[in-house]
């Protein structure tokens, strides 16, 4: 079986002290490869250092941590984006945030960035990794309002009747192994095809008990659920899952 994590924040600090036994951890349980997620300038680093430390498993997306979206420098990070862009594979995570972010003004705000890294993916012909907390639907409207091609939403917690209006405009959707514990994202598994769908850790976030650090080989738990719902063998969810994130992300594993 070869699984391909879509998601990951290996440069989030709580790996800093076993980051190499959970890479290990990751291959022994069939994964081939994951895709990081640096999070503001000191974050993207990271995650460049270590995508280059294990060069063909690891590779670096950089983005914006929505945790507190106005204390990043924007800037910064666009810089490092461009330096680097080629040794990233995508933009993101990027995206709204409205169960963090309340007034209108601050989410008008937060669209205008969107919109910036939607156009940015664009010029730079990079999949864009979108970060929709509590604001599905709005995020889906922009994407398809800005004609965006290589899109994952990642984490998606939103309707699955409007995740289907991503789907129709070619959207991929990643789910993490919360949903074990998620009856959202059960409901979203049911109805997305399987040819739109990745799988992601979301590491050390979203895990199947959320008290524990969340770690890429915990994929295998996604992808048990989502044969469990979809009634579609484990191998044939393995394959097309990773078939799915080489396309998105042009990986030759
Ligand atoms: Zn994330």
């Amino acid at each position: 079986m070869r699984l391909v994590d879509a998601h990951a924040h290996l440069s989030d600090s709580s790996f800093e002290m076993d980051l190499e036994s959970v890479v290990l951890k990751a291959r022994e349980n069939g994964l081939a490869a994951i895709v990081d997620c640096g999070l503001g300038p000191d974050g993207a680093l990271r995650s460049l250092r270590i995508s280059e430390k294990f060069r063909g498993y690891v590779y670096s997306t950089i983005g914006i941590d929505y945790g507190a979206p106005f204390s990043v420098n924007y800037e910064e990070v666009v810089k490092i984006i461009l330096d680097n862009r080629s040794r990233i594979i995508g933009i993101g995570e990027v995206g709204l945030d409205y169960y963090t972010v309340r007034a209108p003004e601050d989410r008008a705000r937060l669209i205008g960035f969107f919109g910036f890294f939607i156009g940015l993916a664009e010029r730079l012909n990079l999949p864009i990794i979108v970060h929709s907390r509590s604001a599905g639907k709005d995020a889906i409207d922009i994407l398809i309002g800005r004609n965006a091609k290589k899109v994952l939403m990642h984490a998606f917690d939103g309707k699955a009747s409007y995740a289907m209006k991503g789907v129709e405009a070619g959207f991929f959707f990643s789910i993490p192994p919360s949903i074990a514990r998620s009856p959202q994202k059960q409901k979203l598994a049911a109805r997305l095809p399987l040819e739109n769908i990745l799988l992601e850790s979301d590491s050390p976030v979203l895990g199947v008990d959320p008290l524990k650090r969340n770690e890429p080989a915990n994929i295998v738990f996604s992808l048990r659920e989502i044969s469990r719902i979809k009634k579609i063998d484990p191998d044939t969810v393995a394959e097309e899952t990773t078939k799915n994130a080489c396309r998105l992300f042009g990986l030759r594993i």
